[in-house]
């Protein structure tokens, strides 16, 4: 059995916590390794080395950070195809989705190779007479993220990238399910000539999270994951006296106007509800068909569903992979058959069917006449699922995603432009497509959503990133003649 350790101090680190978690091969359903779960003792060991080490990349020159940041992306662009292949042999998704996943991680490290511009502040020469302000960002410290199962290598690149070019310490908690991407980012960073101690990964659960919350010397905490969890990590994090950003989970809609193009729209509808077995946070998870489209639309996705190659991520013929595991894939069957008795109709049934046997395969399912007090409707499924709601009009369409809990991403699909513009206007969600299915910004925007999608004000990555993991102090300084000097009780002016 291989045995997952933590990476502290530049290598890998066994765990003496005693305690060791699963990890299976979604396509087989085999246990292939089990993964140490550190104690708050090792937490705070491994914070400590995080803390020595960060002082001395804090005073590196930024040429130097950018230098390691290059390097580090010639390197992910070098070995993404290994990389992806780890990321397929414990989550499940399909290879071409991982090389994706790192694709757009790699975006993130090229942003940060621009760290000596994004760090720049701003100077006011003369703000009083003979006086000069000046701004200048710096890093918090150590600081930690906690990431999620379903993008292994590509939120922990999110957050490590931005916050190790701006000069901090980064300690990841990668998710328990599948930890093995974040061990091999850490020998790229390594490799890339990153101090020892700069990036650490400490494996573990609630308990090395909890201690995590808690360190004194953990300044910030970026999470990604489900809404209960993200809420709980932001209060408890904050409640610490630390900065947090706890992006949580989705339902995300897609509205189809009754002009739009009816095969793009049938088309993106597939793609954002399955690609990934729908455990994607940007996943489409409702359609909102608007007047006369909904018949030809649901005809036409259900046309589309017969074809998709289901299978072991590693086959390259297969288009969607397993569920990460046993009791996910009961738990979205459960929603099948919940949709079911509260009355949707269920145009395909993704219980059904040819699938391996071995392994977590659920097929593709669509129910048609999906209403929102459904729990297929309320709840996030994170699965190959897609719900229809039929609506009249562009208003109720609307209605429905402003009226829901979630605010992560959205998208319209129609040919007016106008009615476009108008949607971007009027809906409250972070993130938004037209005619474009999965609206995940390019990294030099920021990623989040709004409600109960995000808690804290800070998205991810891009600006919003260097801005979450620095602070900024400002200068008022003054290089006097002495023989001007007097004392004076009075409040500052500007003169
Ligand atoms: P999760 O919330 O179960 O786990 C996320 C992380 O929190 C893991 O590292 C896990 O070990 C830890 N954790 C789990 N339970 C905890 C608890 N009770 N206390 C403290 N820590 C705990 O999420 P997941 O199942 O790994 O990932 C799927 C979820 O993540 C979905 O809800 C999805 O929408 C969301 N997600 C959101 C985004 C986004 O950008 N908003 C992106 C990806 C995934």
């Amino acid at each position: 059995m291989i045995r997952i350790a933590h990476w502290i101090g530049g290598k890998s680190h066994a765990g003496t916590s005693g305690r060791v978690g699963p990890v299976f091969n979604p396509a087989t359903g085999e246990q292939t390794a089990e993964v140490d779960l550190a104690s708050a003792a090792e937490v705070a060991d491994a914070v400590a080395v995080a803390k020595e080490a960060g002082v001395a990349w804090r005073s590196a020159s930024l040429s130097k950070r950018s230098a390691v940041l290059f390097k580090f992306r010639e390197l992910l662009a070098e070995k993404s195809g290994e990389l992806a292949a780890v990321i397929t042999s414990e989550h499940g998704k399909v290879l071409s989705d991982a090389g994706g996943e790192v694709a757009r991680g790699l975006e993130n490290a090229e942003f940060a190779t621009g760290i000596p511009h994004l760090m720049k502040g701003s100077y006011s020469e003369q703000a009083s007479t003979g006086v000069d302000v000046y701004s200048i960002r710096q890093p918090l410290g150590v600081v930690a993220g906690i990431t999620p199962f379903n993008f292994p290598a590509m939120v922990p690149l999110w957050m490590c990238t931005t916050a190790i070019a701006s000069g901090n310490a980064f300690v990841l908690k990668p998710s328990e399910k599948d930890p093995s991407a974040a061990l091999f980012l850490a020998q790229l960073w390594k490799d890339a000539g990153l101090p020892d101690g700069v990036f650490t990964v400490i494996n573990g659960d609630v308990e090395s999270v909890n201690a995590l919350l808690t360190h004194p010397d953990i300044a910030a905490v970026s999470f990604v994951g489900s809404t209960p969890v993200a809420k709980y990590i932001y209060e408890t994090g904050t409640a610490h006296g630390k900065r947090v950003q706890a992006l949580g989970g989705a339902k995300n809609h897609m509205v189809v106007l009754p002009d739009a193009e009816l095969d793009a729209a049938a088309d993106a509808a597939v793609s954002a509800a399955y690609g990934s077995a729908g455990e994607r946070c940007m996943a489409v998870s409702i359609v909102v068909a608007v007047g006369e489209i909904a018949d030809p639309l649901v005809e036409a996705i259900a046309a589309r569903l017969p074809k998709l190659k289901i299978g072991a991520g590693t086959d390259p013929n297969s288009e969607m992979g397993p569920l990460i595991s046993a009791a996910h894939k009961e738990k979205v069957a459960g929603y099948i058959a919940a949709g079911a008795s509260d009355g949707a109709t269920v145009v395909a049934d993704g219980r059904e069917g040819d699938l391996p046997a071995d392994g977590y395969f659920l097929g593709v399912t669509l129910l048609d006449n999906v209403t929102p007090e459904m729990a297929v409707y309320t709840d996030e499924i994170f699965g190959p699922v897609l719900g229809v709601v039929r609506v009249e009009t562009y208003a109720e369409a609307l209605a429905l995603i402003n009226d829901n809990e979630y605010g992560n991403g959205t998208a319209i699909f129609t040919r007016d432009g106008g009615a476009a513009r108008q949607f971007q206007f009027d809906v409250n969600v972070g993130m938004v497509g037209v005619n474009v299915p999965i609206p995940v910004p390019v990294a030099y925007y920021s990623f989040g959503g709004w409600k109960a999608s995000l808690f804290g004000d800070t998205h991810m990555y891009g600006p919003d990133g260097v801005h979450f993991f620095t602070r900024t102090k400002v200068v008022t300084s003054r290089w006097p003649d002495p023989g001007t000097s007097s004392v004076d009780l009075g409040f500052p002016q500007t003169r």
